[in-house]
């Protein structure tokens, strides 16, 4: 039974008594999903599934690959629709471990939100509005602040670290979809054109010229595909430069195939990274991207407790907000409890999906982020709330809250910034100016969606 309240917000009866808007705990088994349920991997053993190895040899690549798993899983119309959005839409090819694949729900594909933000359909996108028009290849710029190639500087005392361009995973809604992964047929991707080990001693150099720095991102693409002697020739000598008082780690595998960090070498790169963090008093963490917490299994949380018990500050999750995937806030605390309670990870950031080409249908309005961070308020401890962001292009995340004004009719919100970056450090105004970010159209209202009708066609023009 349910009723309104004042807010026209629905809440949950039992008898007569109204009960919260969310009951903990999650109504979510914490076990690994049986992965012989797939028809493609029936007889697929214990010790075959928990090899590294084997998960990237059988990570699915093709169509036909997931064809072949999902066998007569598959959904009437499901594949045929991803064949066509990877022709038409698709900004990142197909690479999905099946550690990742065996979170799916088999009974419902269409619908499932691991499905919906990995393996993107046609059928899923707005008809209409598949992109904002004022999207953007690399829409958060971060290589016109690169300081070196693949070394983004943008905020005053932190930086970025794009050590490589590949994952174990490709995700639908790829940030960094201007450079990371395969081209595809809609997008030739951005190649470095310095070589890796010049370059990484080009960003290391930087780093000991720029005494401001004191944090770094290690990040990608993703630090698992890096084999371990490359992350430790780059993580050590980082872990000696003086300024240098906190490095993140930042890998999806850490979910996605936790295999990875099962491994006897992986394990003894990382306690050795740790202890020299620990001898130079440096915080070394781990950030990691989960995004449903059909995806916190028990192998993922032995991965998380190995780099934990080697005295890794914190494993934190940094989440992106998207439709259908975490937009509820039902989904969101679930998720946030699943992974605190069971596999100890910090519920740390939720951005909101950048303004890439083509991600339209996972993106949320600026006032609907606001609604979800209210709603999530007060159930988790402070210090797990996560903080629903904006990553405001030229100026870096907000909170979705420090918005300075907004126009809900055409779906502009304006931000301003309290620091300057590369490219407008020489801009007198720069603290003074507004930043704007843009709400998916088909959120707005009717006179909203026909000014962005217009200016699509006027600058088609
Ligand atoms: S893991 Fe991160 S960098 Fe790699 S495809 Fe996904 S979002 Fe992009």
């Amino acid at each position: 039974m349910t009723g309104e309240n004042v807010a026209g917000r629905k809440h949950v009866f039992q008898g007569e008594r109204p009960m919260q808007p969310y009951i903990y705990p999650p109504k979510r088994e914490f076990v690994e999903p049986d992965w012989t349920r797939w028809p493609g991997w029936a007889d697929v053993t214990k010790e075959e599934w928990e090899s590294a190895l084997w998960q990237r040899k059988h990570s699915v690549k093709s169509l036909r690959e997931l064809a072949a798993v999902w066998g007569d899983k598959a959904p009437e119309g499901l594949l045929d629709s991803i064949d066509k959005d990877a022709r038409v839409n698709g900004t990142m090819s197909m690479l999905i471990p099946p550690q990742m694949i065996n979170c799916m729900n088999e009974n419902d594909l269409w619908n499932d939100p691991v499905r919906r933000y990995m393996i993107p359909a046609f059928d899923d996108r707005h008809p209409e509005w598949p992109s904002h028009p004022k999207a953007e290849r690399d829409s958060l710029h971060e290589a016109d602040m690169w300081a070196v190639e693949g070394l983004t500087h943008r905020y005053p005392t932190k930086v970025l670290a794009e050590l490589l361009a590949t994952c174990p995973q490709y995700c639908g809604h790829c940030t960094r979809m201007d450079l990371v992964g395969n081209d595809t047929p809609n997008i030739k991707k951005y190649r470095f054109n310095m070589k890796q080990p010049e370059r990484w001693e080009a960003m290391l150099d930087y780093l000991r010229r720029t005494p401001t720095v004191r944090d770094v991102v290690v990040s990608g693409g993703d630090v698992a595909n890096l084999a371990p002697s490359q992350l430790e020739s780059f993580v050590m000598p980082l872990l000696d430069i003086p300024n240098i008082r906190d490095v993140r780690l930042a890998t999806k595998a850490l979910q996605a195939l936790p295999q990875h960090f099962l491994q006897d070498e992986v394990l003894a790169t990382l306690d050795r990274i740790a202890k020299r963090a620990h001898e130079r008093g440096v915080e070394i963490a781990v950030h990691t991207h989960v995004n449903h917490a059909s995806q916190v299994t028990p192998l993922f949380a032995k991965a998380v407790r190995k780099i934990l018990d080697m005295g890794y500050r914190d494993v934190r999750n940094q989440g992106v907000l998207l439709r259908g995937v975490n937009s509820d806030s039902h989904d969101m605390l679930d998720l946030c409890f699943m992974l605190l309670d069971c596999a100890k990870v910090m519920p740390y950031y939720f951005y909101m999906c950048d303004m890439i080409p083509n991600s339209e249908h996972w993106r949320l309005s600026v006032r609907e982020a606001q609604r979800l961070q209210h709603d999530i308020m007060g159930y988790l401890p402070g210090f797990a709330t996560p903080r629903v962001v904006c990553d405001v292009p030229f100026v870096g995340k907000r909170w979705v809250h420090q918005l300075v004004d907004y126009d809900k009719v055409r779906g502009i919100s304006y931000w301003t910034k309290n620091y300057k970056t590369v490219v407008d450090m020489d801009d007198a105004d720069a603290l003074e100016k507004r930043y704007t970010f843009y709400d998916p159209v088909y959120t707005l209202p009717e006179d909203g969606q026909r000014y962005w009708a217009e200016y699509a066609k006027s600058n088609k023009e």
